[in-house]
């Protein structure tokens, strides 16, 4: 699933696709439900003649700027791709809306296990209001997630996954940020000491930035897999530290990682690296 450094590398993608403040002249949907906020047919009647002017991101959250005064918002989930073609191009397996630009260039969003979202709205803040503080952003000083982490009794890992709590985090960069501060994953949050909820803090940020530098982890080589606009993979899996390693070697002690459950989630951690604290 796409995480803030997978989104991030769309979004900076898009803000050099040159179909930015071009009109849009048609759009196909043959999944209906990809939409929301509008039936199939108001959202295109509401988008088709207006443009984007701006693309940004909020958490996992594509959000685009209409030329009319809406916000077109997307979540990728599971599956769901970005995929610039060129002209005369046609349908591919799995694309479920395809939006087609005055300069001929169409933007197709592809998504084989159909989760994805697309939300127009007048009111953004209503899908976006309730999200945490943006990890690389201003409003997340160390001072906060220290009063937030204290304040909270839940395993560190659920909470770091609560969009609410921060935004952005999926269960890759969580597992890469624990491992990286040397807390357990499951170990109650009020519970880390100080200096550790330091190392969190930073760790959290470290990994972030690396997986944008390194464009993103793409993980298989399935259909379903992480790529860019151009359909390249990220090249974040080689400087991941401990995520699927289980039964390898940790690069810090040399033990082996295990592997275990939070909230549902396959998690990985060093056993000597990352003691619980009781
Ligand atoms: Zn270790």
């Amino acid at each position: 699933m796409p995480e803030l450094p997978e989104v991030e590398t769309i979004i900076r993608d898009l803000k050099k696709a040159p179909f930015q403040n071009k009109e849009i002249v048609d759009i196909s949907i043959t999944w209906a439900r990809a939409v929301r906020g509008y039936s199939a047919k108001e959202f295109k009647n509401e988008l088709i003649g207006n443009s984007i002017q701006d693309f940004g991101r909020r958490a996992k959250y594509l959000v685009f700027s209409i030329s009319n005064g809406k916000t077109l918002i997307l979540h990728l989930r599971m599956t769901g791709k970005l995929i610039l073609h060129d002209q005369g191009d046609s349908l591919e397996k799995h694309d479920r809306v395809v939006y087609y630009f005055e300069n001929g260039l169409q933007l197709h969003y592809n998504d084989t296990r159909k989760f994805g979202r697309f939300y127009l709205t007048d009111e953004p803040q209503e899908i976006l209001g309730k999200l945490g503080p943006e990890p690389l952003g201003e409003n997340f000083t160390l001072e906060q997630f220290r009063k937030d982490l204290s304040k909270r009794s839940r395993m560190i890992k659920s909470l770091l996954l609560d969009q609410s709590f921060i935004a952005g985090l999926g269960n890759i960069y969580t597992d890469e940020a624990l491992w990286e501060a040397g807390i357990h994953p499951k170990q109650s949050s009020e519970l880390i000491p100080e200096e550790k909820q330091g190392k969190l803090y930073q760790a959290i940020k470290n990994v972030l930035q690396r997986g944008i530098k390194n464009k993103g982890t793409t993980l298989g080589s399935g259909l379903g897999n992480f790529a860019r606009m151009n359909q390249e993979r990220g090249r974040n899996s080689d400087s991941l530290q401990v995520y699927q390693r289980d039964g390898e070697k940790c690069y810090r002690c040399g033990s082996k990682i295990k592997k275990t459950k939070v909230s549902q989630r396959s998690t990985h951690f060093c056993p000597r690296c990352q003691k619980k604290i009781k």
